[in-house]
């Protein structure tokens, strides 16, 4: 840190993102990415043509983009919001719509590592609130009108997920504050609350490409609620970087709504990969949560969660492991191919072998 640092941001803990290695290839189930590539019309939209406009500097409005969003989702355009990934859009929701005085805000304590993050980074008051031992929320600890309320729903990292009634109970209990709904990873099999928007004036619903519609890399995130709501993250964006979302980027994001039923139709088969998948860790002992999203949360009562991850990275395969309690035991699997999963549950199935023949071998000493 140098001695300039404004002293507001010495102390900040920022968010340590899930690895990106470079140094050799994994099969790479730690970041929730989709194994399918980008559709067709995707890559075709990113052809020499845009890349030769690169001189030029995108629509800031990204009036296209709302519009295709809005008709797919049967929204008005001044409905939608778009920016550089769904991270972008906490953020800015953070500037917006959370302030220690009136808006405090609160999240449950297990969940996307990024909301304290921008609690700290604003010095937002801020609840973490604690989840019952199975990891569930308990949707009355957000009813009391006394703050801002951020859920991930489906919730990271465990994939349960609340029902639309659940989060309506939440939506209509706090009007007088946003609550937002960090829907990531609904399309794989999450109820969405996105048509409460028209009843709700402090209903935001926030989704991103990176998970259902492969573009992580991209970064792409979007954003339903009330025509207010939307204009007042104009602002921040117009306050911070208007041209936030790139050329590129933009005619990628289009195109990937003409191919809907593309990324839809991978959801769904990451939705049974997940389904088999599961069932076969439970088959050798594992403890899995009811997962949702396009990630598998799972324990094993005898294999110590970060002893699993080291074997399997120096096998070549990436998971995701989180040090805090009460996860600690547990590993977050992204659900990939039906291939890189038989792999996955291979060097497992391997794993427990040698530990099994290593405890008898014990025993017979
Ligand atoms: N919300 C949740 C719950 C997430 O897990 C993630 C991804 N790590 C994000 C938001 C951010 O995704 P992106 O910025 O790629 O849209």
């Amino acid at each position: 840190m140098s001695r300039f640092i404004n002293q507001t941001y010495a102390k900040l803990e920022a968010y340590t993102p899930g690895e990106q290695p470079s140094n050799m290839k994994y099969i790479k189930l730690n970041t929730n990415e989709s194994p399918f590539p980008p559709s067709q019309g995707v890559i075709e939209a990113i052809h020499k043509d845009a890349v030769s406009q690169l001189n030029l500097y995108p629509d800031p409005t990204c009036q296209k983009l709302k519009e295709k969003l809005a008709q797919l989702y049967s929204v008005g355009a001044d409905q939608v919001f778009v920016s550089n990934g769904s991270d972008d859009i906490l953020n800015f929701s953070f500037m917006a719509f959370c302030n220690s005085a009136d808006h405090p805000v609160k999240f449950p304590a297990i969940s996307y590592g990024f909301y304290r993050v921008y609690a700290e980074l604003y010095g937002v008051r801020y609840t973490a609130v604690p989840l019952r031992d199975d990891f569930s929320l308990d949707i009355e600890d957000y009813t009391g009108n006394d703050s801002t309320v951020v859920i991930a729903n489906p919730n990271a990292p465990t994939g349960l997920a609340l029902s639309k009634k659940e989060i309506e109970r939440i939506v209509s209990a706090n009007p007088d504050h946003v609550v937002l709904i960090d829907e990531a990873y609904v399309d794989f099999g999450g109820e969405s609350c996105l048509d409460l928007i028209d009843r709700y004036d402090n209903l935001l619903v926030v989704r991103t490409y990176s998970k259902s519609r492969s573009m992580a890399g991209a970064r792409l995130g979007f954003a339903f609620g009330n025509a207010e709501l939307i204009r007042d993250l104009e602002k921040i964006k117009f306050s911070t970087n208007p041209y936030n979302i790139n050329r590129l980027t933009l005619l990628a994001g289009e195109a990937a709504i003409d191919d809907d039923a593309y990324y839809m139709q991978n959801c769904s088969v990451i939705a049974q990969t997940r389904e088999d998948v599961q069932r076969e860790l439970r088959q050798l002992g594992f403890v899995c949560t009811d997962s949702k999203a396009n990630f598998i949360f799972a324990k094993h009562p005898n294999l110590d969660g970060e002893a699993l991850y080291q074997t399997l990275k120096e096998r070549g395969i990436l998971i995701r492991h989180f040090q805090s309690e009460p996860i600690k035991e547990y590993n977050r699997i992204t659900v990939g191919t039906k291939e890189q999963m038989d792999c996955l549950l291979r060097e497992i199935s391997l794993i427990l072998n040698k530990k099994d023949k290593k405890e008898h071998k014990n025993e017979d000493c």
